[in-house]
């Protein structure tokens, strides 16, 4: 049997492992259309920021790994058309010649691209591009590009398009490289994917590090800035209120979010989804012939949404797994995604899992929305840190629906939210949470966890609705 994944990050490589490990005779050959197979773009924030020395440790698994594995890595290999019917992929090779490959099952993982929004000077002729210092940001090649702008134009100041958690992240990654850094959101606060209640805090931490956060602020055009200025670029942008608002820097960063790679998929035949993803079932089949597809790519299944499209390093590989199962004939399934995830801001980190209060509401939920306060540990023993919460729970059923959380750190934000991830995932009620045995010592938690201290909260003001 010849399995073929197409695409080598955290899907098709997930799926080409799961294969191989239950299948160690299978035939598996990843189609990749750069020489980075496995890469941890996640990771990329950190190697710009000079944290991570050298790009070639955001490698999950090297080369030499992944074949030890047993599969067959066609690198600078890029796929054109799937022939359904007769079971064939076109490929061009890396020197410019076409390919059709055989394949009795395929996986498609192509991920996601950049959104490239309509902002004068990024698209059409005369577009600006990696060499003037204006970047998109989301594979290795794009990395390697900011990494020229970084060391051969040694930029003094960044402006940064987009305040989502990536754009976030390299806001800390070039402020650590001493960069000074605009920040241009067009929503009225940094990380919507939080309540604006904690994006405030977010903000502050921006500021707090010498960021100048805009908020409410839409960029419309970049250009070349005037020679003898401060800066090599100029970005215009404007205010809710109207007003124009004028930014000069020496690099530009557009990092507004991804939209599925779908061309591929599109084109053999796959129907689409929610936001253009293909179309899955929970087994990741497409609903063509013996093709399947994962991870950015692929619209999302949610344990409280029915489907939506998020997509998260985290979901495409256990997407890649359950695609690599079921291409042997199985019939594993994605369990869902609660759409849980973590961002550090500078010396703070904030989290999110499950619904918020609005998206609860507009799921058919009666939702009830508490914020409260907990210690990291106990406040007597040094070094605790405040942890500011927001926790969503159905009225009618009690059931944990959300919770997100912001604080220091090392206030293990991450693991904090794993708990509630955990809780809401076994469809748990916002009151069970403050029976779960939850470890305590006092340099480290508290008798009862800050995610139980907020479960209590919530629900006393649950009695009081
Ligand atoms: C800077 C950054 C930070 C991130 N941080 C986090 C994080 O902290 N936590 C988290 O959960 N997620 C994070 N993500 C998101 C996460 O990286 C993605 O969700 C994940 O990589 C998706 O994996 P994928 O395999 O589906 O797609 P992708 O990683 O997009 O990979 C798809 C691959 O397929 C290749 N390809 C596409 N078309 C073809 C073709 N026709 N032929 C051959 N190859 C093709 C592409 O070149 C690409 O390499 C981050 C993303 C970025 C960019």
């Amino acid at each position: 049997m010849h399995v073929v994944m197409i695409g080598g990050s955290d899907a098709g490589t997930s799926a080409a492992l799961r294969t191989r490990e239950l299948h160690p005779a299978a035939d598996v050959t990843v189609v990749l259309d750069d020489a980075y197979p496995n890469f941890s773009i996640c990771g990329i924030p950190y190697y710009l920021s000079g944290e991570v020395a050298d790009w070639r440790n955001l490698a999950h698994r090297t080369l030499t790994d992944l074949e030890a594995a047993g599969m067959r890595l066609r690198l600078d290999t890029t796929a054109r058309r799937i022939d359904v019917p007769g079971r064939k992929l076109l490929v061009t090779t890396p020197d410019g010649g076409e390919e059709l490959l055989g394949y009795d099952k395929l996986v498609i993982g192509t991920g996601a691209v950049p959104i490239r929004p309509p902002i004068a000077g990024l698209a059409g002729p005369g577009a600006l591009g990696s060499d003037d210092g204006v970047h998109l940001l989301h594979s290795m090649s794009s990395t390697f590009a900011v990494m020229r702008t970084l060391e051969q134009a040694a930029p003094a100041s960044a402006v940064i398009v987009g305040g989502g958690y990536i754009g976030l992240e390299m806001a800390d990654a070039l402020t650590v490289r001493g960069l000074v850094v605009t920040q241009m959101e067009q929503l009225p606060e940094v990380l919507p994917t939080v309540d604006p209640e904690l994006g405030a805090l977010v903000h502050a931490e921006l500021a707090g590090h010498g960021a100048d956060v805009l908020t409410g602020t839409t960029v419309r055009a970049i250009s070349k800035a005037p020679p003898g200025g401060s800066g090599r670029l100029e970005v215009h942008a404007a205010a809710t209120d109207g007003s124009t608002v004028t930014r000069t820097a020496d690099m530009v960063l557009v990092v507004v979010g991804v939209r599925p790679e779908t061309t591929l998929a599109a084109d053999a035949g796959c129907a689409l989804g929610v936001s253009g993803a293909i179309a899955v079932d929970r087994g990741m089949r497409t609903g063509l012939p013996d093709v399947f597809a994962a991870g950015d790519c692929v619209i999302t299944h949610h344990r409280l949404l029915s489907v939506t499209y998020l997509p998260l390093g985290t979901t495409a590989h256990k997407q890649g797994r359950v695609a690599g199962e079921n291409v042997l004939g199985r019939n594993r399934e994605f369990a869902g995604s609660l759409g849980t995830q973590v961002v550090k801001i500078f010396d703070q980190a904030a989290a999110r899992t499950g619904l918020r209060d609005h998206e609860a509401r507009a799921a058919g939920f009666d939702p009830v929305s508490v914020e409260a306060q907990a210690d990291d540990h106990k406040a007597y023993y040094p070094g605790s840190h405040r942890i500011t919460m927001r926790v969503t729970g159905d009225r009618t059923t009690g059931r944990l629906l959300g919770l997100q959380l912001f604080g220091h750190k090392d206030a293990e934000i991450a693991k904090r939210i794993d708990i509630a991830a955990t809780a809401i995932f076994h469809g748990m009620t916002v009151d069970a949470v403050s029976d779960l045995d939850l470890s305590y010592t006092p340099p480290l938690g508290s008798p009862w966890d800050a995610v139980q201290a907020g479960a209590q909260a919530w629900v006393r003001a649950a009695q009081q609705h």
